[in-house]
């Protein structure tokens, strides 16, 4: 199977190009074409396995087609780590590289005002630790959730285990209801499985 096939459009395809991917991965066979009708995935897929362009390259296409809004991130990247953050913005980067739609980093370490100034420039999408994200909400007006189309949480058992299980919460619960929701792991277990069940509805489930 192709790239094609997953009616991704021209400018998502030309990047899969660029990238030198000629076919999805297992995980992006499955999950690309089933995130596109909308639907909550959880996924159980490790790193190497392609799970970043499963969920991005749906995340983009459904930006594409959106009216562009003011003020508000549609896309919320939550990552339990600043290196995969980083590693997951640089994925994003390159996919939307043929687009227009704009991806912010939000995590510990870096100057509060410099990533205030980022958010306050309209990304589309922002990939965030979860401790750095909560700081902004509170502290600052440049994190606007109204909007939000699509929450992903990326490594959801590293998040648990790394003790952000109040943040995630506090956090989806700023989400709006009407959202898409996708959740990846690599293992599943109890605490991940209730997480699902507080913030996934109907999810299909896949493993690659
Ligand atoms: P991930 O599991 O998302 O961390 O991706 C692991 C690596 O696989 C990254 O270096 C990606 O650039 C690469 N990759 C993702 N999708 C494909 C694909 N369809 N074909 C070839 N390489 C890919």
């Amino acid at each position: 199977n192709t790239f094609m096939e997953l009616n991704l459009s021209r400018p998502l395809l030309r990047a899969c190009d660029a990238l030198g991917y000629t076919k999805p991965t297992p995980i992006q066979a499955a999950c690309i074409p089933l995130a596109l009708t909308g639907r909550d995935i959880c996924g159980s897929a490790i790193t190497g396995s392609g799970k970043t362009a499963a969920f991005a390259l749906p995340a983009l296409e459904r930006l594409l087609f959106r009216p562009k809004r003011v003020k508000a991130i549609r896309v919320l990247i939550l990552t339990p780590t600043r290196e995969l953050a980083v590693q997951v913005h640089s994925m994003i980067q390159k996919l939307a590289q043929f687009t227009d739609i704009r991806c912010c980093l939000v995590l510990g370490g870096l100057s509060m005002k410099e990533q205030e100034a980022a958010l306050r420039s309209l990304p589309d999408i922002v990939v965030a630790t979860p401790g750095r994200l909560i700081d902004h909400l509170r502290n600052s007006m440049s994190v606007d959730l109204e909007d939000l189309a699509v929450l992903i949480l990326d490594e959801a058992d590293r998040l648990l285990e790394l003790g952000f299980s109040a943040e995630i919460h506090e956090l989806v619960r700023l989400c709006p209801k009407q959202r898409q929701t996708m959740l990846f792991s690599a293992t599943m277990t109890e605490e991940v499985d209730e997480l699902i069940k507080l913030s996934l509805k109907k999810p299909l489930r896949l493993s690659a």
